[in-house]
């Protein structure tokens, strides 16, 4: 199957195209580079279930891994495929497989790498339906540890024998936390762990994960890949850096069959997507595709919008705290301003004892309480209420995250009518 394949598409000659084509420039040529019916722009939205051929020795080699091509689209689609080659040319990767949602990306990945009996370090600031995954992991016989990893030696101290794997997100959500990436991957590297970093915070344009070691990056593509709110995908991207042959967990039929660079994300396609279903439909691998091409433009708006938002608010009277890492108050500051090419979208902040935090946020006019982030419209929704309701007052303390928290997706607007927006609510 095309996995078999998959490597960057050379654009075709040097006439065509720079030799080494920008970020943007790759995203926009790439559907072309399949040379798609009728000099279409697009690759077309396939949606076809099935796929016939004219000989049955093709649809056996293609079952049997030795022949590029489609089977059944729950394994495998022409525009899915499509958006996975865009997604492992955002990442530096060597191959991708995309899913239904960020969460069926991360549930495939870890139901297919990991058994009962091994243990994962897991930061302990996760988006939190992956916490909850993890929970169900522990349910049936696997272990985790939650870390603060922000500091490696905590990772380190949490390594056991039998460990397989260390799990970290770019910027956590809602306090903006931020792993030290750079030693983690060190540490993954001399252990031989899988190193798992969740990018869905800074997406590949402002991070490649690839750059500090990571094996496998995980993006759910509803946020900043897709961007505008109209589609649910997820996708995981093999770096090419992690030695599947040493990794006891793939199957004894893919360690015969496999070639070693994709064993491990072909067991994951296998589970994921054959076994599991968490297929992600053509018509949204197309919008995410469409949303993908203008990733770099909204985010260099976003970040400043960001950051001219952290600003005002680290200012405000009725403001008691603002977690940005575009602030020089942010413990890792430093660290993303060297590791990352923008500070990202996601702010939060706490009002003062005694601020009416709901009523300010009934107030605002623009900005839109709703969940989701990553949108090109600002996004605010009280944190304590809403997605961290579940964990309880305790747990809240624990991850520093008091009542009062709103969390904002910032978005693409026109700050004057943000800050303006902000102004009137908090008068
Ligand atoms: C939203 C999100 C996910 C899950 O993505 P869905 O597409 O909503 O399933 C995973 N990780 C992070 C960091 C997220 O923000």
């Amino acid at each position: 199957m095309r996995y078999l394949a998959i490597q960057k598409i050379p654009f075709r000659n040097s006439n065509d195209m720079p030799k080494q084509p920008g970020f943007t420039t790759t995203i926009l040529h790439s559907d072309r580079l399949r040379k798609p019916e009728f000099g279409a722009l697009h690759q077309p939205i396939h949606t076809a279930v099935t796929w016939g051929y004219e000989n049955v020795n093709d649809l056996i080699n293609v079952f049997q891994n030795k022949q590029k091509g489609f089977a059944y689209s729950r394994q495998g689609n022409p525009t899915v495929a499509a958006l996975e080659q865009k997604v492992t040319q955002m990442e530096n990767g060597r191959d991708s497989v995309a899913f239904s949602t960020g969460m069926a990306a991360i549930s495939a990945t870890l139901l297919a790498l990991i058994r009962a009996g091994d243990h994962i370090i897991a930061s302990s600031f996760l988006f939190g339906n992956t916490r909850n995954f993890f929970h169900t992991l522990m349910g049936i016989g696997i272990e985790v540890s939650f870390v603060d990893a922000t500091k490696v030696a905590n990772v380190v101290a949490a390594h056991q024998p039998n460990t397989k794997m260390v799990f970290v997100e770019t910027i956590a959500n809602p306090v903006t936390q931020i792993p030290d990436l750079v030693a983690i991957g060190d540490f993954c590297k001399t252990n031989k762990l899988l190193y798992i970093v969740d990018n869905t915070m800074t997406s590949p344009y402002l991070f490649k994960p690839i750059n500090v070691n990571a094996s496998l990056v995980i993006n759910s593509l509803t946020k900043y890949i897709g961007g505008h709110g109209n589609a649910l995908g997820g996708c995981v991207t093999d770096t090419g850096l992690f030695d599947w042959i040493g990794f006891p967990n793939i199957a004894t039929t893919f360690r015969n069959q496999i070639a070693p660079a994709q064993q491990g994300l072909v067991q994951i396609r296998k589970l994921g997507l054959r076994d599991a279903g968490g297929t992600l439909s053509p018509e949204a691998a197309h919008s995410i595709s469409v949303g993908a091409e203008t990733l770099a433009l909204r985010l260099q708006r976003t970040c400043a919008n960001a950051q001219t938002l952290a600003n005002y608010l680290a200012q405000h009277p009725k403001v008691e705290r603002v977690n940005y890492p575009g602030l020089k108050s942010h413990p890792q500051h430093d660290r993303a301003a060297t590791l990352f090419t923008g500070f990202g979208g996601l702010i939060s902040f706490a009002l003062k004892e005694g601020v009416d935090y709901l009523s300010v946020l009934n107030k605002l006019k623009i900005v839109i309480k709703s969940s989701n982030l990553g949108d090109t419209r600002t996004l605010a929704i009280p944190v304590a209420q809403t997605i961290f309701f579940e964990l309880g007052p305790q747990r809240r303390a624990e991850m520093n995250i008091p009542e009062s928290l709103i969390r904002l997706s910032t978005g693409i607007e026109d700050v004057d009518d943000l800050l303006e927006d902000f102004r009137q609510a908090l008068e």
